[in-house]
Protein backbone atom coordinates (compact mmCIF):
# COMPACT_ATOMS: atom_id res chain seq x y z
CA UNK A 1 0.00 0.00 0.00
CA UNK A 2 2.54 2.39 1.10
CA UNK A 3 4.29 1.58 -2.64
CA UNK A 4 0.84 2.63 -4.45
CA UNK A 5 0.84 5.55 -2.35
CA UNK A 6 4.30 7.16 -3.14
CA UNK A 7 3.73 6.28 -6.93
CA UNK A 8 -0.24 8.25 -6.91
CA UNK A 9 1.86 10.98 -5.53
CA UNK A 10 4.54 11.34 -7.57
CA UNK A 11 2.11 10.86 -10.94
CA UNK A 12 0.27 13.94 -9.56
CA UNK A 13 3.25 15.90 -8.64
CA UNK A 14 4.93 15.35 -12.46
CA UNK A 15 4.30 18.35 -14.32
CA UNK A 16 2.21 17.99 -17.10
CA UNK A 17 5.45 18.83 -19.76
CA UNK A 18 7.05 15.67 -18.13
CA UNK A 19 3.77 13.33 -19.12
CA UNK A 20 2.72 14.99 -22.91
CA UNK A 21 2.98 12.32 -25.40
CA UNK A 22 6.20 13.10 -28.15
CA UNK A 23 3.20 12.92 -30.60
CA UNK A 24 1.37 16.07 -29.34
CA UNK A 25 4.64 18.46 -29.62
CA UNK A 26 5.10 21.25 -31.74
CA UNK A 27 7.87 22.32 -34.25
CA UNK A 28 10.76 22.95 -32.76
CA UNK A 29 10.62 27.02 -32.37
CA UNK A 30 11.87 27.87 -29.01
CA UNK A 31 15.34 28.43 -27.45
CA UNK A 32 16.03 29.17 -23.98
CA UNK A 33 19.53 30.72 -23.48
CA UNK A 34 20.47 30.93 -20.36
CA UNK A 35 23.64 33.61 -20.13
CA UNK A 36 25.24 32.14 -16.48
CA UNK A 37 25.39 34.18 -13.39
CA UNK A 38 24.92 38.50 -13.48
CA UNK A 39 24.60 40.91 -11.24
CA UNK A 40 25.87 40.51 -7.74
CA UNK A 41 27.10 37.27 -8.77
CA UNK A 42 30.22 37.83 -11.11
CA UNK A 43 30.72 34.03 -12.57
CA UNK A 44 34.40 33.02 -12.59
CA UNK A 45 37.09 36.24 -12.77
CA UNK A 46 40.03 35.87 -15.43
CA UNK A 47 42.66 37.50 -16.22
CA UNK A 48 42.66 40.89 -17.07
CA UNK A 49 39.68 41.24 -14.71
CA UNK A 50 37.97 39.74 -17.28
CA UNK A 51 34.06 38.71 -15.74
CA UNK A 52 32.52 35.14 -16.43
CA UNK A 53 28.94 37.30 -16.52
CA UNK A 54 29.99 40.24 -18.93
CA UNK A 55 32.03 37.21 -21.66
CA UNK A 56 28.68 34.87 -21.38
CA UNK A 57 26.12 37.48 -21.89
CA UNK A 58 27.60 39.18 -24.55
CA UNK A 59 28.32 35.57 -26.68
CA UNK A 60 24.87 34.81 -25.67
CA UNK A 61 23.34 37.70 -27.15
CA UNK A 62 24.90 37.26 -30.41
CA UNK A 63 23.92 33.36 -30.22
CA UNK A 64 20.62 34.73 -29.94
CA UNK A 65 20.52 37.57 -32.70
CA UNK A 66 21.58 34.57 -34.95
CA UNK A 67 18.93 32.02 -33.87
CA UNK A 68 16.42 35.05 -34.17
CA UNK A 69 17.11 36.01 -37.94
CA UNK A 70 16.38 31.72 -38.46
CA UNK A 71 13.08 32.37 -37.38
CA UNK A 72 13.43 30.73 -33.98
CA UNK A 73 11.60 32.04 -31.30
CA UNK A 74 15.08 32.84 -28.66
CA UNK A 75 13.50 33.42 -24.75
CA UNK A 76 16.77 34.70 -22.70
CA UNK A 77 16.86 34.07 -18.59
CA UNK A 78 18.76 37.85 -18.16
CA UNK A 79 19.29 40.10 -21.31
CA UNK A 80 21.69 42.41 -19.18
CA UNK A 81 23.61 42.58 -15.80
CA UNK A 82 21.44 41.62 -12.82
CA UNK A 83 20.97 38.86 -10.20
CA UNK A 84 18.80 36.10 -11.38
CA UNK A 85 18.35 33.04 -9.16
CA UNK A 86 17.47 29.55 -9.92
CA UNK A 87 14.10 29.65 -9.53
CA UNK A 88 13.54 32.30 -11.75
CA UNK A 89 15.79 31.00 -14.84
CA UNK A 90 13.96 27.31 -14.48
CA UNK A 91 10.65 28.62 -14.39
CA UNK A 92 10.80 31.15 -17.17
CA UNK A 93 12.87 28.44 -19.01
CA UNK A 94 9.39 26.23 -18.08
CA UNK A 95 6.77 28.90 -18.89
CA UNK A 96 8.54 29.43 -22.43
CA UNK A 97 7.89 25.62 -23.33
CA UNK A 98 11.00 25.70 -24.21
CA UNK A 99 11.96 23.13 -26.67
CA UNK A 100 15.96 23.20 -26.15
CA UNK A 101 17.83 24.89 -22.80
CA UNK A 102 21.10 26.14 -23.84
CA UNK A 103 23.38 27.51 -20.52
CA UNK A 104 26.62 29.12 -21.27
CA UNK A 105 29.21 29.71 -19.20
CA UNK A 106 33.25 30.37 -18.91
CA UNK A 107 35.84 28.30 -17.16
CA UNK A 108 38.21 29.31 -14.79
CA UNK A 109 41.05 26.95 -12.97
CA UNK A 110 43.59 27.99 -10.48
CA UNK A 111 45.90 26.76 -12.50
CA UNK A 112 46.98 28.55 -16.11
CA UNK A 113 47.40 25.32 -17.30
CA UNK A 114 43.73 24.17 -18.46
CA UNK A 115 42.23 25.29 -21.59
CA UNK A 116 39.74 24.44 -23.89
CA UNK A 117 36.01 23.83 -24.57
CA UNK A 118 33.38 21.54 -22.98
CA UNK A 119 30.08 20.60 -22.95
CA UNK A 120 27.69 19.25 -20.45
CA UNK A 121 24.56 17.29 -19.85
CA UNK A 122 22.42 16.95 -16.48
CA UNK A 123 23.14 13.97 -14.82
CA UNK A 124 23.44 12.72 -10.74
CA UNK A 125 26.71 11.27 -11.99
CA UNK A 126 29.50 13.11 -13.12
CA UNK A 127 31.97 12.21 -15.38
CA UNK A 128 35.18 12.52 -12.87
CA UNK A 129 36.25 14.81 -9.58
CA UNK A 130 37.17 17.62 -11.87
CA UNK A 131 33.63 17.83 -13.47
CA UNK A 132 32.17 17.54 -9.96
CA UNK A 133 34.05 19.81 -8.40
CA UNK A 134 32.87 22.33 -11.55
CA UNK A 135 29.57 21.78 -11.36
CA UNK A 136 29.74 22.58 -7.23
CA UNK A 137 31.19 25.44 -8.15
CA UNK A 138 28.37 26.54 -10.76
CA UNK A 139 26.00 25.48 -8.31
CA UNK A 140 27.18 27.76 -5.77
CA UNK A 141 26.27 30.87 -7.56
CA UNK A 142 22.93 30.47 -6.65
CA UNK A 143 23.76 30.93 -2.69
CA UNK A 144 21.47 28.19 -1.27
CA UNK A 145 21.33 24.54 -1.50
CA UNK A 146 19.99 23.27 -4.63
CA UNK A 147 16.40 21.36 -4.14
CA UNK A 148 17.88 17.97 -4.58
CA UNK A 149 20.75 18.48 -2.60
CA UNK A 150 18.49 19.57 0.21
CA UNK A 151 17.78 16.35 1.27
CA UNK A 152 14.01 15.80 0.54
CA UNK A 153 13.82 12.41 -1.16
CA UNK A 154 10.46 13.65 -3.65
CA UNK A 155 12.29 16.47 -4.80
CA UNK A 156 15.47 14.57 -5.44
CA UNK A 157 13.51 11.87 -7.14
CA UNK A 158 11.32 14.36 -9.42
CA UNK A 159 14.85 16.07 -10.54
CA UNK A 160 16.02 12.17 -11.33
CA UNK A 161 12.69 11.58 -13.39
CA UNK A 162 13.21 14.63 -15.19
CA UNK A 163 16.90 14.90 -16.41
CA UNK A 164 16.29 11.17 -17.81
CA UNK A 165 13.29 11.96 -19.36
CA UNK A 166 15.31 14.18 -22.29
CA UNK A 167 18.63 12.35 -21.21
CA UNK A 168 18.64 11.18 -24.24
CA UNK A 169 17.91 14.70 -26.23
CA UNK A 170 20.26 16.71 -23.75
CA UNK A 171 23.28 14.85 -24.53
CA UNK A 172 22.23 14.49 -28.42
CA UNK A 173 22.64 18.40 -28.52
CA UNK A 174 25.64 18.30 -26.12
CA UNK A 175 27.24 15.85 -29.04
CA UNK A 176 26.24 18.67 -31.86
CA UNK A 177 27.30 21.30 -29.57
CA UNK A 178 30.71 19.99 -28.77
CA UNK A 179 31.33 19.00 -32.27
CA UNK A 180 30.73 22.24 -34.01
CA UNK A 181 32.60 24.46 -30.92
CA UNK A 182 35.78 21.86 -31.67
CA UNK A 183 35.61 22.57 -35.69
CA UNK A 184 36.55 26.75 -34.33
CA UNK A 185 39.79 26.05 -33.55
CA UNK A 186 40.71 25.76 -29.78
CA UNK A 187 40.93 23.03 -27.80
CA UNK A 188 38.09 20.42 -27.19
CA UNK A 189 37.37 18.97 -23.83
CA UNK A 190 34.61 16.62 -25.15
CA UNK A 191 31.05 15.77 -23.83
CA UNK A 192 30.66 15.42 -20.17
CA UNK A 193 28.29 14.65 -17.58
CA UNK A 194 27.67 16.56 -14.16
CA UNK A 195 24.98 16.98 -11.89
CA UNK A 196 24.19 20.81 -12.67
CA UNK A 197 21.07 22.34 -10.83
CA UNK A 198 20.27 24.53 -13.62
CA UNK A 199 20.10 21.91 -16.17
CA UNK A 200 18.09 19.73 -13.82
CA UNK A 201 15.12 22.10 -12.93
CA UNK A 202 14.13 22.08 -17.01
CA UNK A 203 11.28 20.25 -18.20
CA UNK A 204 13.13 20.30 -21.65
CA UNK A 205 16.40 18.76 -23.26
CA UNK A 206 19.33 20.92 -21.59
CA UNK A 207 23.13 21.26 -22.02
CA UNK A 208 25.58 23.82 -20.45
CA UNK A 209 28.66 24.57 -22.93
CA UNK A 210 31.68 26.30 -20.72
CA UNK A 211 33.30 28.46 -23.88
CA UNK A 212 36.56 28.43 -22.61
CA UNK A 213 39.18 28.86 -19.46
CA UNK A 214 39.36 32.67 -18.62
CA UNK A 215 42.05 31.65 -16.65
CA UNK A 216 44.36 30.44 -19.68
CA UNK A 217 46.53 32.64 -21.16
CA UNK A 218 45.67 32.02 -25.10
CA UNK A 219 41.72 31.52 -24.23
CA UNK A 220 41.46 34.51 -22.28
CA UNK A 221 43.15 36.47 -25.22
CA UNK A 222 41.12 34.56 -28.18
CA UNK A 223 37.69 35.17 -26.07
CA UNK A 224 38.71 38.57 -25.97
CA UNK A 225 38.15 39.41 -29.59
CA UNK A 226 35.30 39.91 -31.46
CA UNK A 227 36.06 37.21 -34.41
CA UNK A 228 35.90 34.69 -31.67
CA UNK A 229 33.22 35.49 -29.72
CA UNK A 230 31.54 35.53 -33.34
CA UNK A 231 32.86 31.75 -34.08
CA UNK A 232 31.26 30.67 -31.13
CA UNK A 233 27.94 31.91 -31.36
CA UNK A 234 28.36 30.36 -35.56
CA UNK A 235 28.82 27.36 -33.94
CA UNK A 236 26.29 27.05 -31.41
CA UNK A 237 23.84 28.49 -33.77
CA UNK A 238 24.61 25.38 -36.32
CA UNK A 239 24.12 23.18 -33.47
CA UNK A 240 20.59 24.34 -32.36
CA UNK A 241 19.61 24.70 -36.17
CA UNK A 242 21.16 20.88 -36.43
CA UNK A 243 19.41 19.86 -33.16
CA UNK A 244 15.78 21.46 -34.48
CA UNK A 245 15.63 20.22 -37.71
CA UNK A 246 16.43 16.13 -36.81
CA UNK A 247 13.65 17.19 -33.80
CA UNK A 248 10.99 18.14 -36.60
CA UNK A 249 11.93 15.21 -38.48
CA UNK A 250 11.46 12.38 -35.87
CA UNK A 251 8.26 14.49 -35.77
CA UNK A 252 7.58 14.45 -39.19
CA UNK A 253 7.79 17.72 -39.73
CA UNK A 254 9.76 19.38 -42.91
CA UNK A 255 12.06 22.26 -41.81
CA UNK A 256 12.66 24.78 -44.57
CA UNK A 257 14.14 26.86 -42.18
CA UNK A 258 15.95 30.42 -43.70
CA UNK A 259 12.80 31.12 -46.21
CA UNK A 260 8.74 30.96 -45.71
CA UNK A 261 8.22 29.04 -42.45
CA UNK A 262 6.07 26.42 -43.81
CA UNK A 263 2.65 25.22 -43.74
CA UNK A 264 3.16 23.14 -40.19
CA UNK A 265 1.24 20.18 -40.04
ZN1 LIG B 1 29.67 29.81 -14.60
Amino acid sequence: MRGFILTAALVAAVPDAVRAEPAERDRFDTVVLDPGHGGEDEGARGLGGVLEKDLVLDVTRRLAARLRARKLNVVMTRIDDRTVPLEARTSLANDARGDLFVSIHANAHRSKQPRGIETFFASLEATDEEARKLADLENSAFGEAPPAARGDPLVALLGDLIATEHLVESQHFARLAQTELAGTAGTSRGVKQAPFVVLMGVQMPASLVEIGFISNPQDARSLGKDSRRNALADALARAVIEYGRRYDAKRGIETPRGGEAGGGR
